[in-house]
């Protein structure tokens, strides 16, 4: 049955790497744009779940939030995206969690997770998930966009800069303009980065901040180094130390 349903990907990340795809949980925060796509190509690929977002769907969501369809508004969109997820993978774990994640549930939302994928729109929650992964060590994939542009990174605590090393004092701008494509450019990236990485190949973003332009097609990737004085990860030494 396995074989069968991953006999396209199995040539590609081995048997084991299939396995190890197979008794991995990760944890996608925010189920938007970048969401929606991250949890359907994930779940494909045979990645077992946990889905947080404490937000209902709504009309303007749906040029870009494919898990959702007209008939789910107003529904929270964690139990939407469970039930879509479960119809297209009845064999992986999914549990979809509709809370917005804070300081003071994040330690159980994330809890036993083996890599989050930061799905977020806002500052305020990506510094709180940087924090809690720096602090347990969880490998985190950052990932977002801003109208034709999107960004993403691959962050491993102690080994990589962390999210305040690259942005030290991003702030939030409220509703951004976007357009559908761009949050499933940069979410396919961040399930492939996903895919290499819980599949046991090294990913290509660990330390790169990868940045796109969809209006010129150009894709450059900038690379970030720790600050040695970062107040979330500087307690994590160096790598070379
Ligand atoms: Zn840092």
């Amino acid at each position: 049955m396995m074989a069968m349903r991953y006999a396209r990907q199995i040539p590609l990340v081995g048997k084991e790497g299939q396995q190890r795809l197979r008794s991995s949980l990760v944890a996608i925060v925010g189920l938007g744009g970048i969401g929606s796509p991250l949890a359907l190509y994930l779940a494909g690929a045979g990645v077992n779940l946990r889905l947080i977002d404490g937000d209902m769907v709504s009309l303007s969501n749906l040029h870009r939030q494919i898990l959702y369809s007209e008939g789910d508004i107003g529904l929270p969109k964690a139990l939407v995206a469970e039930k879509e997820i479960r119809r297209r993978n009845s064999e992986i774990f999914v549990e979809g969690l509709p809370f917005k994640l804070k300081k003071e549930n994040i330690g159980h939302l994330l809890r036993g997770v083996d890599l989050v994928l930061d799905a977020t729109d806002n500052f305020t929650t990506r510094y709180l998930i940087n924090e809690f992964c720096v602090k347990n060590k969880i490998p985190f994939i950052y990932a977002a966009i801003h109208g034709f542009y999107f960004a993403a990174t691959f962050i491993i605590p102690g080994e990589t800069p962390c999210l305040r090393c690259i942005f030290p004092n991003a702030k939030d701008e409220g509703n951004i303009p976007v357009v559908g494509t761009t949050p499933a450019q940069v979410s396919s990236i961040a399930a492939t980065e996903a895919i290499k990485y819980l599949s046991g190949m090294e990913p290509s973003l660990k330390g790169v901040l990868l940045v796109g332009d969809l209006v010129s097609m150009e894709f450059n990737k900038i690379e970030v180094k720790r600050n040695p004085n970062c107040p979330v990860c500087r307690s994590l030494g160096s790598p070379q130390s």
